[in-house]
């Protein structure tokens, strides 16, 4: 979700039962991106991906959470090279060496999950490697530090901090969320210790499901929408990643929701 400086209100701690809810609308997204893996391949086209997407997110009893969220057309973002987030899936073919980020959200049961995966597209470069390398462990870093006691600030700095070991560069705009009954709730997690940002100085407290996205560009920092009003692209046309997952802090600690795993 697009980065505000204001603070964020009313953030919502979930019961036990919530929290069963929201593993189960976790554990679809994680079913459907494994199985997408099998469906990226040179030759294949987003459009027909997301089909495939939207197709077993119902057969598992879920609804696709992205369709018709403010008017977005499709089950999944899926955002090709330059493009960060929110692609509209199109008959473009997928070439050898293309990165395809992924983003699934599935609705079940009044409850919300969101996760989002870089794919190579056959072989990819070894620059495109290590930039998803970086990201994936600055995902893992994020998680890492979401740990009630802690702050949206250490979320922000152990990102950042993984990513600063390279040249490439932080999405400043777009912002990890609370997540619910609602897709994007409260708080707002920036990638990045950001100066003024209210949010960096709440709290972490079990109950709490924050999904954390960490969004890094090869080249700079900054992004632009385009005209269709949705796709967001790296304003130097370099290649960005994105990793998503959906957090439960639990009492000891985090548990990724997003998983094939029990949690
Ligand atoms: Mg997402
Ligand atoms: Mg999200």
């Amino acid at each position: 979700m697009t980065a505000s400086a204001r603070a964020s209100r009313g953030i919502s701690l979930k019961s036990p039962e919530e929290i069963e809810r929201m593993k189960r609308a976790g554990k679809i997204v994680a079913t459907v991106l494994a199985a997408a893996r099998e469906w990226v391949a040179p030759g294949k086209t987003t459009r027909w991906i997301d089909a495939r997407v939207e197709e077993m997110i119902v057969d598992l009893g879920g609804r696709p959470a992205f369709k018709g969220y403010r008017g977005f057309p499709s089950a999944t973002c899926s955002s090709v090279n330059e493009a960060v987030v929110h692609g509209i899936p199109n008959r473009k073919l997928l070439k050898e060496g293309d990165l395809l980020k992924l983003d699934v959200g599935v609705e079940i049961d009044s409850y919300y999950g969101d996760s989002a995966w870089t794919f190579p597209v056959g072989n990819i470069s070894p620059e495109a490697e290590e930039l998803c390398e970086v990201c994936r462990d600055a995902l893992a870093a994020g998680i890492a530090a979401a740990v009630p006691g802690k702050k949206i600030r250490d979320i922000a700095r152990a990102i950042e901090k993984r990513v600063r070991e390279t040249d490439f560069g932080i999405v400043e705009q777009y912002v990890g969320h609370g997540i619910g009954r609602e897709l994007h709730e409260a708080p707002q997690i920036p990638n990045y210790v950001a100066k003024g940002f209210a949010d960096l100085d709440i709290k972490l407290r079990p109950g709490m499901v924050l999904a954390i996205e960490p969004m890094v560009n090869l080249g700079g920092p900054d992004v632009e929408t385009l005209d269709d009003g949705w796709t967001v692209v790296t304003s130097d046309g370099m290649l960005s990643t994105h990793y998503e997952h959906t957090v439960w802090i639990s009492e000891e600690g985090p548990q990724i929701l997003t998983t094939l795993e029990d949690v």
